[in-house]
């Protein structure tokens, strides 16, 4: 009470081109800005590389930056993304693991290249084209260069067509388990948190979710547009037995997705749980 020092709206998951965005971490919170935000996150994937960028571009802007990863995990076959917000970005485990991740997604994108390559006109000359340099790769750069190449419209026909997971194309990157990436965000000092939670996959099991709240999990993106209404009500029940912590937020990709910074946005009240909860990092304000 009374030491806010951040003001909203706030969005707290937004990319760039350190990940899969297609703008730099100062052009996005640019964007942010233009769209009325007071408070961002950077939330590239399982890298921090564009915090300074992007600290620096906020308060330039009068906005106060808030420092996050979306980290890579995986339940089964299906993916998980757990937001980690505030983490100390030289803590040892939790950065063995994301350069074990962006290293089997550097392998798989290699992969899929080999195996896209068979059947279309495409190598992975065309894929790094459209990855600028140390960013983490993802299929949303493979996307790009078949764009590029003419074979698909955008990165969504492409993600429903050569990209899906059920084609013959697809290959697995190796992530943790959603409770290890939890500990170790813990672990880091940061704040973890459940992305869009509730999609077309439906929500995780419960004894899952359990174990993760065990290991220091504090919430779940609650607003985002691709939760579907009976996955976030199951949530919401949980949150209020535990008072969790919910964000929304846009998941904002620059061109690579429709979203639009601010189009769901979080409380004053979370944001402040959020940073007081964190002990591996502190926002940077204007
Ligand atoms: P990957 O982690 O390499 O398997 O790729 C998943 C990433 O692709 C996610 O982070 C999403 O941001 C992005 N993505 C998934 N589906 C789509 C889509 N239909 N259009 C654009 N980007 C997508
Ligand atoms: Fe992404
Ligand atoms: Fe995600
Ligand atoms: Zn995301």
């Amino acid at each position: 009470m009374g030491m806010r020092r951040f003001d909203g709206p706030s969005d707290l998951h937004l990319h760039s081109l350190h990940s899969d965005g297609t703008e730099s971490p100062a052009q996005v919170m640019q964007a942010a800005h233009r769209y009325g935000l007071r408070t961002a996150a950077l939330t590239d994937h399982d890298t921090t590389s564009g915090w300074a960028e992007a600290a620096e571009a906020a308060t330039s802007l009068g906005m106060t930056f808030l420092p996050g990863m979306e980290m890579s995990a995986k339940h089964e076959w299906r993916s998980v993304h757990v937001l980690a917000y505030l983490i100390d970005p030289d803590d040892a485990a939790l950065r063995a693991m994301t350069e074990r991740v962006r290293a089997s997604r550097l392998d798989r994108a290699r992969t899929m290249a080999g195996r896209i390559g068979r059947d279309y006109d495409l190598d992975w000359d065309d894929i790094l084209a459209q990855t600028s340099d140390g960013a983490t790769v993802g299929r949303p750069h493979i996307a790009d260069a078949l764009v590029a190449k003419g074979h698909v419209r955008d990165r969504t026909e492409a993600f429903a067509s050569i990209l899906s997971p059920r084609g013959d194309y697809y290959v697995a990157l190796f992530a943790p388990d959603p409770v290890t990436a939890v500990s170790l965000i813990a672990g880091a000092g940061g704040v973890p948190i459940v992305a869009h939670p509730a999609g077309r996959a439906g929500v995780l099991p419960e004894p899952l979710m359990t174990r993760m709240l065990d290991a220091g999990l504090a919430g779940f993106e609650l607003g985002h547009r691709e939760n579907l209404g009976p996955g976030i009500r199951a949530l919401q029940r949980i949150v209020d037995e535990h008072d969790l912590l919910v964000t929304g937020s846009s998941d904002y990709h620059g061109l690579g997705k429709p979203n639009l910074p601010g189009e769901n946005t979080t409380a004053d009240d979370m944001v402040e749980r959020i940073i007081e909860r964190a002990t591996g990092s502190a926002p940077v304000y204007p």
